[in-house]
């Protein structure tokens, strides 16, 4: 089911939380809303989910204007990051609650929480209470208790935000892999850029109450709207006054057409890449971001000599910027 997001705005109080938000939501696919903390990602999700309501604006679900449909019946599974399991309950029943809540019947209650926990690979921790599982495992759970109702639609509000950056990397591939599998129209919360740009299709950037910019996660990237969206999503440094990546500066040993003299202050090494520090002969500062290998054969030291220039795409990148009106 798509989701169509008409001109919403929700104040609450003297705070407008969102600010005339438009935004399309293709059926089966996975949209990461992306952007600072208190920014109005969760209140986007609860107007779509029929948790708040809008104060401008309306909602439509699969072409029907829901904008003062309950939230019961919108058809949504839902997920937060401070989910709390029923802890009296097991993980099989945890699961099964949204469809005895729903009546539905025993048999089918069974066959759909065996399928559920098959899907997300909690067979085993079918009869242990929530006290009893990692938290991984607890989020899972959550995801399973989610779709176990057949939503048309899944919310998920910084659903691994809680966890350990290990346990968040692998269960985003997993989210990832369920989503192919299933394709229910998603959308993702998050203020992890790495997140959104490993597992959406589509990533949405929201800033202030605003959608900045609206692509796929390599658009975003590459062609940023403005400034804001540029420095969020990724490093960038400036260059001849404009925002440049900085794995689009090409550092040499040797002057080249169009390159400017540098003096490298600081060269770091972390993992796969190596940070370069220059200073350039105006008394700017600008930094490089290379592959250790390459940083390895240009020798750079500490006090040496080194011709910076910028790469092509960083050079569209910056345009792209000019003409978002930087
Ligand atoms: P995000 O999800 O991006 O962190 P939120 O949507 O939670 O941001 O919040 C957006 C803004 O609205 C923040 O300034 C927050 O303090 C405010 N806000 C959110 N919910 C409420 C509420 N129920 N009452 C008052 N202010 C709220």
């Amino acid at each position: 089911m798509d989701i169509s997001v008409r001109s919403v705005t929700k104040r609450y109080g003297t705070v407008t939380a969102l600010d005339g938000v438009s935004l399309e939501v293709q059926s089966g696919s996975l949209t990461a809303l992306l952007g600072p903390s208190g920014d109005g990602k969760s209140t986007l999700l609860r107007v779509i989910a029929g948790l708040d309501m809008p104060d401008l604006g309306s909602i439509a679900i699969g072409g029907n204007d829901v904008t003062r449909v309950p939230a019961r019946k919108r058809g949504i599974g839902f997920c937060f990051q401070s989910y709390a399991p029923f802890r009296h309950l097991t993980v099989a029943e945890n699961v099964a609650f949204g469809l005895k809540v729903r009546r539905r019947p025993r048999a089918e209650i069974r066959s759909k929480v065996a399928e559920m926990l098959e899907l997300v690979r909690l067979t085993e921790q079918a009869k242990r209470f929530p006290a009893q599982l990692s938290g991984g495992q607890v989020q899972r759970m959550a995801l399973a208790r989610a779709l176990a109702i057949e939503p048309a639609v899944l919310l998920l509000d910084e659903p691994f935000g809680a966890l350990d950056a290990q346990v968040r990397k692998d269960l985003r591939v997993w989210l990832r892999g369920l989503h192919d599998q299933l394709h229910i129209t998603t959308l993702l919360v998050t203020h992890d850029r790495e997140e959104a740009m490993e597992v959406a299709d589509q990533v949405a950037v929201i800033h202030g109450g605003r959608i900045e910019q609206v692509g796929s996660p390599l658009d975003v990237y590459d062609q940023p709207a403005n400034d804001f969206v540029l420095t969020f999503l990724g490093p960038a440094t400036r260059f001849d006054d404009r925002w440049i990546r900085p794995h689009d500066i090409v550092v040499d040993r040797r002057p080249g057409p169009g390159s400017r003299q540098a003096t490298v202050e600081r060269v770091v090494a972390i993992g796969f890449e190596v940070r370069v520090h220059m200073l350039l002969g105006d008394g700017d500062r600008i930094w490089a971001q290379l592959p250790r290998a390459e940083a390895a054969e240009l020798e750079l030291t500490s006090g040496g000599r080194a011709w910076v220039r910028v790469r092509q795409v960083g050079a569209e990148l910056a345009a792209s910027g000019e003409a978002a009106g930087l």
